[in-house]
């Protein structure tokens, strides 16, 4: 399949240095801080460095960038291997930047001793003056030239928990006049006394990312270490700190990071609509997440898929979530079981209908040969949808209307002869005749009707909570959009159906089973369901309706 598409930049770049020689098989990483759950942006990062591996004979890592105590949590890292193995990957090891936090402790003696890092006891401010401007070039630190034994001291003095946050940092001691910013004497290594979820109070001291990065790379010999554009600064200290170790030469490559329409994808902003109750949670169908995705019954193919077709770009793009939504209905159109449901029910009786309980047959998937046949029963009482008839209809409706014909979907032709209202002249129900003679599979009627509904039989019905859901913005570019990312909320996003009616095949179904409810969508069983109640999400609806809508207006 890859064969015959042409190779992205990486792509190249990994092919070359095989070809080569540089190295004999490469080794990738997956990095995530575990401070929230992943995102489908995330989702193309974990396709990117697994489907490289994957491709050419490789290993990936999962590594968790867990430096910063304060924000990270083991309930995140649980849900981020859960995702990653969702997806369908496997990583060579698991591994954990708290790991190396001895060895980059020893990284930062070695710089000391080289004379390439110093404690500086300069206030926040006075170093966020020192760095100057891109046009200006900043100014020493009065700690610059401290001795290496007294930076030996003070660093271990540090280490042992005799200052407080704050009071001193670790700083490289590289060039305040560097061109690049980030070169102008970063710090590395900075005090806070807290917990952390994996070594507890076993430091107060934590390594920077830029210095626990590269050198966690450099510890598990990753050969290209993938990154997004926002790290392209960071990459000549990624460089430096490698070069004056002395460790495995990682390199760091960049791509664009994904940005898609109407949702937002920051593990922060996610974590406000999850903490502000604007959404139930992480996994919230509406979600960005993995996790919510998976929830609305998006498959892992789907979304590598996705992953897949919008490729890997050197420069930031918007893509349209309505890709994803394609990707989605696609596969699933391949394995959804068919299904009918009723989410506004208007009765009907067949007036010359005698049998009861009789059991009629449709196939559970026409696109899946091998999907099989279902039972469905039919009788005397029926439910369409109410919207499936019209007193008073124009031309061309070819749904119900009084002396109208319709075909039930796998069953038969029926007619509506009367319409039953109640005193507030509220349809309550239809009575109609069926055509005997018109039983799908083996219809001698000669009667051509062109509409075809789904049904349910009343006594057989099962009863359904479904969940409807629509973008979570309103606008196409939320990260760009004025004002907070939460006054654009579409506060319309969840709509509850409580009393749907099912067919009774539903019930007997395994729950990851994936459904098309004829004429409504592709739906999946949601984790709130009960023995007394089903509940569904509307994974997607049959077709793109949305940009439908958007020009209306
Ligand atoms: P967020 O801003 O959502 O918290 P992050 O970059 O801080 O994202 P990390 O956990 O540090 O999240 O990311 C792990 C990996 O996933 C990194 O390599 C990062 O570059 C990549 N990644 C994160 N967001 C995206 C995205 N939108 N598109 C592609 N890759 C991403
Ligand atoms: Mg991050």
């Amino acid at each position: 399949m890859s064969e015959e598409k042409s190779l992205n930049f990486i792509e190249e770049i990994v092919e070359a240095d095989l070809s080569s020689g540089k190295y004999q098989s490469i080794v990738t990483r997956f990095p995530p801080e575990p401070n929230g759950y992943l995102h489908i942006g995330h989702a193309k990062s974990i396709c990117l460095n697994f489907g490289l591996a994957n491709k050419y004979g490789g290993k990936t890592n999962l590594r968790f960038d867990d430096t910063n105590p304060v924000t990270e949590d083991t309930e995140y890292v649980e849900s981020i291997k859960d995702d990653v193995r969702w997806l369908g990957f496997n990583w060579a090891e698991e591994r954990y930047a708290s790991d190396y936090f001895e060895q980059l402790f020893d990284f930062a003696i070695k710089l000391i001793e080289k004379e390439l890092a110093y404690v500086d006891d300069s206030t926040s401010e006075a170093i966020a003056q020192q760095k100057g401007t891109p046009t200006q070039a900043g100014t020493n630190s009065p700690f610059r030239d401290r001795s290496v034994a007294e930076n030996l001291e003070l660093f271990k003095a540090m280490r042992a928990g005799q200052f407080k946050d704050g009071e001193k940092v670790l700083r490289a001691k590289i060039d305040m006049a560097h061109p690049n910013m980030h070169m102008r004497d970063p710090i590395i290594y900075r005090i806070k006394h807290a917990q952390h979820h994996r070594t507890g109070d076993q430091w107060c001291i934590y390594p920077m990312y830029d210095f626990a990065h590269g050198q966690s790379d450099a510890i598990e010999n990753i050969t290209h270490s993938v990154c997004t554009l926002e790290f392209i600064p960071h990459r000549a200290l990624y460089d430096w700190f490698i070069e004056q170790l002395e460790i495995f030469p990682s390199k760091q490559y960049e791509f664009a990071r994904l940005n898609m329409t109407y949702t937002v994808m920051s593990k922060r902003k996610l974590l406000q609509l999850v903490n502000e109750q604007h959404v139930n949670g992480w996994d919230d169908p509406r979600m960005s997440t993995i996790s919510g995705m998976r929830r609305r019954g998006y498959t892992a193919e789907a979304i590598r898929e996705f992953c897949d077709r919008i490729g890997i770009a050197k420069r930031d793009n918007l893509i349209d979530v309505g890709l994803l939504e394609f990707c989605v209905r696609e596969h699933l159109n391949k394995i959804a079981v068919r299904r009918m449901v009723v989410f506004d029910p208007l009765k009907v009786v067949l007036t010359n209908y005698e049998g009861d309980g009789e059991i009629l047959w449709s196939e559970n998937n026409p696109e899946d040969q091998n999907a099989g046949n279902r039972q469905i029963p039919f009788s005397k009482e029926l439910y369409i949808e109410r919207d499936d008839f019209m007193e008073v209809a124009p031309k061309k409706y070819f749904r119900l209307a009084p002396g109208q014909m319709v075909r039930l979907k796998s069953a038969y032709i029926i007619r509506c002869d009367e319409v039953i209202k109640d005193a507030s002249g509220m349809i309550t129900e239809l009575h109609c005749t069926y055509i005997p003679e018109s039983k799908s599979g083996s219809d001698t009627s000669g009667i051509n009707v062109k509409g075809t509904l789904h049904w349910v039989s009343a006594r057989h019905a099962v009863k359904a909570e479904v969940r409807l859901y629509d973008r979570l913005f309103k606008v196409e570019d939320v990260g760009n959009a004025e004002g907070d990312f939460k006054d654009h909320i579409n506060t319309d996003s969840l709509e509850v159906i409580s009393n749907a009616y099912a067919e009774p095949a539903l019930v007997a179904d395994s729950s990851d089973n994936r459904y098309q409810f004829l004429r409504k969508g592709y739906f999946c069983l949601d984790k709130d369901s009960t023995a007394e109640k089903l509940v569904f999400n509307r994974t997607v609806t049959l077709k793109d309706t949305w940009a439908k809508e958007v020009k209306k207006g």
